[in-house]
């Protein structure tokens, strides 16, 4: 396997009938080990590419390999190298935790089939078991999985889906449905899956602060590709960063400011003053003013602002 864990290459996928292309003419690569966010408004063509990464779709042209297999020729491989978590659970819920995990992993050929888990392999039980401990949810293994809450199963697939050592992760809006604190933590255990079994996760989703985090950002929006790179790289030159300062004697901190030929606009009742180089620039600005302040507000742009820019055209009147 190349240090590439997915290379796509112009991709490109018509549905039969339609008239436009779902997935138009798609390039990008995602490194091994990587945390990679694909985000785009509903229609964007996500779930086609998705599908198509998955082998569960067909393309119309282009190349992929997923974990260093061809997607067509090798499906078998690449099959057996992800796991897939989409947005619907597919477990069954009259068996237990553990049950459900044993019965994927027969599925996956991984292990002879024994009536219980006592009489599993030792090397299945150590798995099963270091995973469980992974996501936290050793304590029940054998409850049945229609007592355990949204989160608990969202985290049993991903114990699922982790049991045959995939080097790809594929999370379809994983945390939808789910309540702010189940979404955080399943985001600490994918943390400590990443960084303790080195697999790449490849992400879809509606929350853009879930995909803050991640290496590495690719927007589509109506089939192609509108933005890529850290989330870093993609807020810079789209949302504005800057300082709002307010203070008592108003005219002073203007004077202040003219004095030191910020460009700034009012803001309410305090001057917004507009950072167009780093952070420490804040500092430089906070340094020479004197005017005793009574409020200080910096503004960083948030990924979820530059993607609204990208998908919706810039605001006008902010
Ligand atoms: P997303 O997952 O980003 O919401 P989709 O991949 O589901 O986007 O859809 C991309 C485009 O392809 C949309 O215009 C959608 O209507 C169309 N599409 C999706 N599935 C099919 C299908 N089975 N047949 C025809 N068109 C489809």
């Amino acid at each position: 396997m190349t240090n590439k864990a997915i290379i796509v290459k112009n991709l490109v996928k018509r549905y039969k009938k339609a008239t436009e292309n779902a997935v138009d003419d798609i390039s990008f690569t995602v490194k091994e080990g990587e945390f990679f966010a694909f985000l785009g408004p509903n229609g964007a063509g996500k779930t086609t590419a998705i599908s198509i990464l998955t082998t569960t779709l067909s393309k119309t042209s282009g190349e992929v390999t997923v974990a260093g297999f061809d997607i067509e020729k090798q499906n078998n491989e690449v099959r057996k190298n992800i796991g897939i978590i989409f947005q619907n659970p597919s477990l069954d819920l009259n068996l237990t935790a553990e049950e459900n995990i044993r019965f994927h992993a027969i599925l996956y050929n991984l292990y002879p089939f024994f009536p219980s888990f006592a009489l599993m392999p030792q090397s299945y039980k150590d798995k099963v078991m270091e995973l469980a401990e992974i996501i936290g949810i050793k304590d029940d293994l054998n409850k049945p999985v229609k007592s355990f809450s949204g989160g608990m199963k969202r985290k049993l697939e991903i114990v699922r889906s982790l049991i045959h050592n995939p080097k790809v992760l594929f999370l379809d809006e994983p945390t939808t449905g789910l309540d702010p604190a189940s979404r955080k933590n399943l985001w600490q255990y994918l943390k400590q899956v990443r960084k303790d079994l080195g697999t790449t996760v490849f992400l879809t989703t509606h929350y853009l602060d879930e995909a803050e985090g991640a290496d590495k950002v690719v927007i589509i929006n109506k089939g192609k590709i509108v933005a890529e790179g850290t989330p870093k790289q993609i807020k810079e030159d789209l949302v504005e960063k800057y300082l709002r300062v307010e203070s008592k004697d108003m005219s002073s901190l203007e004077k202040e400011l003219q004095q030191q030929k910020l460009e700034f606009t009012k803001d309410g009742d305090g001057f917004r003053v507009h950072i167009t180089h780093g952070s420490e620039e804040i500092h430089q600005i906070l340094k020479k003013i004197t005017a005793e302040l009574s409020d200080i507000d910096i503004h960083l742009p948030t990924l979820e602002e530059a993607y609204l820019e990208i998908i919706q055209g810039k605001p006008e009147n902010v």
